[in-house]
């Protein structure tokens, strides 16, 4: 870390508590930020307002295991991609020269998406991979690519930023949204901006908020002479989370110019039914929406507004249990479409779209540090295992729909013909399995997730080793690692599926008390350095509805959802890697399967733990089950039928 980057974090800090009003900064985040170069935007400012805050991920590092593995596939692929294809359309927008192949899909130089991921996903996943992982190699390349937008934003002149024209953003203003003349120019602006303000946060890299503040400057000037109608009718255009990364900029700066421009972001009908708790999602494009809802959970970090507060939470709560399925995400050909409660007649090929699933999570995150309750990350934890893992390749390509009908299978992104949204997130999410495992309020330690890992709270020189071979593992086994003796409380979550013969033992001694299954078993005492505490978290057979319809269920063993495997899938090429289309076209793809059936009543009661160990399972009708997240090639269904149709 630079000299100058310290000073200028502590001048950041300075402006938070300024812009906090008195509210209370939390002082191990600002002891963090002084000894780390590290540190997302959220590590510091959610504790102002709420209980708990993330550790950066600099002070958590993967051990061996599945989350290790395959933040090192998604390493791989980043790698793969080189920084002048990635310039390619920024230089030529700017009027620079380039020579280089520019990518395919999304980032086709006639895509008027292009520069989302080239100039954005990608450079908040190299940023998150140098703060989990390290990475030197990927946070040079996204040191070029920043120093390079740099040069393309100060040939533009004006602090305009992008890798298409600004005609794109006179059309928005003129009405003019008929795609592919008009997709989502906002969208595409915020995920330049995250991108920039994550290796800002991530890599301490100077000039990216430079040309962040540049951008923001511009949006600033474009909107100040547009009425609140014609903003609004604007604001109907996917627009990814310019509220958030504007409310980001405004916590690192301490800039009011940044919240106002925030504020501008903000539509009154969409906010004010979740602010009065009416679920009027019906119709919405899930993905449009949920960056929206993390712009106001930010606002309420930032600025102590209840409002925005029980937005974020009614939503989420609205969200996972209302419309979401078995895996833990929601939309049905990415829009919510149905009423209240009622999937049913919904299982397709286009369910759940990845994008979602990972804004719920972040979404998650937030709303968990503000009370602490287990059951936010018990739906974390459904959806990292059901919907995240699994949806990345072995050449580190990713997912786009989740198929829930049955006898589909999984699509992917080709390496340089897709770029996806869903490429994006994906990038980003297999990039941070690190910043959810623990969390700590000024003494005390959350262990919220269960994944092999190292935790090393520098400022109070509190180590932590994470053992477990989760899920395959039914719990987890913590060392601490202490220079001297130290009180504190470790708060280990029991999961809501948590079966009888849940226990802790420390020091290899049992302890008589254990925690409902849903909350935190809190353990306080002198710990000293070596201790070892173990967890048993018993997995059983279980299964839910699908909402709306009790004839279709989902199996569960533990958190895990347990498919059924319908056989072959096909193999690499259009039915399989996709290119500028997300997934093989309706006519390819042929009907649905009928879904598997089971026993009335309980499809659970269906299967069978062959290796509990190695979660080997099957059905008693000799059908092949695994759990979702190790289906990779395979047809599969994921709802079982409980009528008896023979
Ligand atoms: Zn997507």
């Amino acid at each position: 870390m630079s000299a100058l980057f310290s000073t200028s974090r502590r001048r950041v800090l300075a402006g938070m508590t300024a812009v906090a009003g008195g509210l209370a900064v939390e002082r191990s985040g600002l002891c963090s930020l002084a000894a780390t170069a590290a540190s997302r935007p959220d590590e510091f400012v959610s504790g102002k307002q709420g209980k708990l805050t993330p550790f950066p991920m600099t002070q958590v590092r993967l051990l061996d295991g599945i989350c290790k593995q395959q933040a090192e596939i998604n390493q791989r692929y980043l790698d793969s991609l080189t920084t002048d294809r990635l310039l390619h359309s920024f230089r030529v927008t700017a009027g620079l020269t380039s020579t280089a192949t520019p990518y395919g899909g999304w980032e086709k130089p006639d895509c008027t998406l292009r520069g989302h991921f080239n100039g954005g996903h990608y450079l908040s996943a190299v940023a998150l991979a140098y703060a989990s992982a390290g990475n030197d190699t990927l946070r040079k390349s996204g040191d070029t690519v920043v120093a390079e937008l740099a040069r393309c934003q100060k040939a533009n002149g004006n602090g305009y930023l992008s890798a298409y024209p600004q005609e794109q953003f006179a059309w928005l203003a003129a009405g003019v949204t008929e795609w592919p003349k008009v997709w989502a120019p906002f969208y595409t602006c915020h995920k330049i901006m995250a991108g920039l303000v994550d290796m800002y946060v991530h890599t301490g890299n100077e000039q990216a908020l430079v040309v962040a503040e540049g951008m923001a400057g511009w949006v600033h000037g474009y909107l100040k002479d547009i009425g609140d109608e014609q903003r609004q009718r604007m604001l109907r255009i996917e627009y990814g989370g310019m509220n958030e990364v504007l409310a980001n900029l405004y916590g690192l700066t301490g800039k009011q110019e940044y919240l106002d421009t925030a504020h501008l972001f903000e539509q009154p009908s969409f906010l004010d039914p979740l602010a009065g708790h009416r679920d009027e999602l019906r119709g919405l494009h899930a993905n449009t929406h949920v960056p929206k809802v993390i712009g106001a959970a930010r606002m309420y970090e930032l600025t102590g507004e209840t409002r925005y507060r029980d937005i974020a939470q009614y939503f989420l709560e609205e969200v996972l249990t209302e419309r979401s399925y078995a895996i833990g995400n929601t939309s049905v050909g990415e829009s919510w479409r149905s009423d209240v409660g009622n999937l049913k007649g919904s299982l397709q090929y286009h369910d759940a779209e990845c994008c979602v699933a990972y804004n719920l999570m972040k979404l998650g995150r937030h709303v968990f540090s503000w009370s602490g309750d287990a059951r936010w990350m018990d739906a974390y934890e459904r959806q990292l295992w059901n919907c995240r893992m699994g949806t990345q390749n072995p050449q580190g390509l990713k997912q786009y729909f989740f198929p829930l009908a049955a006898g589909y299978w999984r699509c992917f992104n080709s390496a340089e013909g897709s770029f996806w949204c869903c490429t994006g997130t994906g990038a980003e999410e297999f990039a941070k399995f690190n910043d959810t495992i623990y969390f700590h309020d000024s003494n005390d330690v959350w262990v919220n997730q269960f994944i092999a890992s190292e935790l090393d709270w520098k400022e109070q020189k509190f180590g932590l080793r994470q053992e477990t071979s989760f899920p395959a593992g039914q719990g987890t086994t913590l060392r601490l690692k202490l220079t001297a003796p130290q009180k504190r409380t470790i708060h280990v979550r029991v999961p809501g599926w948590t079966a009888e013969g849940g226990a802790v033992r420390i020091n290899g001694r049992e302890l008589e008390a254990f925690a409902q299954p849903g909350s935190y078993l809190s353990l306080t005492r002198e710990w000293r350095d070596g201790d070892r505490i173990d967890v048993d978290l018993p997995m059983r057979l279980h299964s839910e509805p699908l909402l709306g319809d009790p004839s279709m269920r989902a199996a569960f063993y533990g958190p895990l959802v347990l498919a059924a495997d319908l056989g072959p899938g096909p193999k690499d090429g259009p039915l399989k890697i996709g290119g500028y289309d997300t997934g093989p076209k309706d006519a390819d793809l042929g009907p649905p399967a009928e879904a598997p059936v089971g026993p009335a009543g309980d499809a659970a009661e269906l299967i069978e733990v062959v290796s509990a160990k190695d979660l080997e399972f099957k059905s008693r009708r000799s059908l092949a089950v695994k759990p979702m997240y190790r289906v990779t090639d395979e047809k599969y269904a994921v709802y079982w039928g409980t009528e008896k149709k023979v």
